[in-house]
């Protein structure tokens, strides 16, 4: 069985050459939406303390933070941004929960998910979500759900303002860009949240995020994850 689904996978990729989401060349049956290479040479930010890293460190004195981590190192013009915009712009809701899947591996065996009760993407307003057909960070979530068997909840935050993209933005347009843009829903049967967004900047977006849902539920504590970090 196993020999007839190779021969499937190697018919399917001579016909239709399933490409790298970096560097574009054609990938083996065995590797699946990056070559080897790229990989590996992505630049991976290290797992050593979630609890007091530059990441955690953005939200200090703001949302109460338990562990946070960014999975990749994000610049202009590097393999990681075109792999970011890949997953936003391109149509590939299967790259972010690949992804998802593959932080959550790592992670898991770092203990990250200990003591968090669910995973909540950071939502995209519903004509955003709609231009792009899909939330990338819902499905991060997505992936990470599958390995880590955390429930994913979605509509206990929405988007209630189309603020235009926070790219090319100053750290303080960033903070008054993002405020009042979320509202969240009482009654969150859980206590440890994980925020779970695309790229994570000054931290702006997810404070606003996490604020929403403080304000309904006082009593949640919040672990964070994204992809990137610029
Ligand atoms: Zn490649």
């Amino acid at each position: 069985m196993a020999s007839v689904k190779t021969w499937i996978y190697d018919l399917r990729d001579f016909l239709l050459p399933r490409r790298c989401a970096v560097c574009g060349c054609a990938l083996s049956t065995s590797e699946q939406v990056l070559c080897s290479a790229c990989l590996v040479a992505l630049p991976y930010l290290p797992m050593t303390d979630f609890r007091d890293n530059q990441e955690n460190r953005l939200f200090w004195g703001k949302i109460p933070v338990e562990r946070a981590h960014s999975y990749l190192s994000y610049r202009h013009g590097s393999p990681s941004h075109r792999l970011l915009m890949q997953l936003k712009y391109n149509h590939r809701p299967d790259l972010a929960r690949w992804f998802g899947r593959q932080m959550a591996k790592d992670l898991k065996r770092r203990r990250f998910f200990e003591g968090v009760d669910c995973i909540v993407p950071v939502p995209l307003h519903w004509l955003r979500r709609l231009q792009r057909g899909y939330n990338q960070s819902l499905m991060l979530a997505k992936g990470i759900s599958e390995v880590s068997t955390l429930p994913v909840v979605e509509n206990c935050v929405r988007r209630i303002r189309n603020n235009p993209t926070q790219t090319n933005r100053s750290a303080s347009e960033r903070i008054v860009n993002v405020e009042d843009v979320f509202s969240a829903m009482p009654n969150l049967p859980y206590h440890h949240v994980l925020l779970v967004d695309d790229v994570l900047t000054t931290g702006a977006t997810l404070t606003s995020c996490a604020k929403a849902i403080q304000r309904q539920n006082p009593d949640v504590v919040f672990s964070i994850l994204t992809l990137a970090k610029a």
